[in-house]
């Protein structure tokens, strides 16, 4: 425990989220938003170059996909 995983833009590599322990924290501006849970998948448009990434609960490991 105790590791945080950071979850960066593929595109640009800005920082989009993080994973730690107590689920992914999603920070852009004033908002902020923590998801939990066994499994869940969010995508993130990226806030610098629109970029969409999609994240996957850490249990099955980032998954990056190119949007269809
Ligand atoms: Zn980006």
């Amino acid at each position: 425990m105790g590791s945080t995983t950071d979850f960066r833009c593929k595109q640009c590599h800005a920082l989009l989220a993080k994973h730690d322990a107590g689920g992914l924290c999603i920070r852009r501006g004033d908002l902020q938003a923590t998801i939990t849970g066994g499994q869940f998948t969010v995508s993130i448009t990226c806030y610098r170059c629109k970029t969409l990434s999609v994240v996957t609960s850490p249990s099955r490991a980032f998954a990056p996909q190119t949007a269809a």
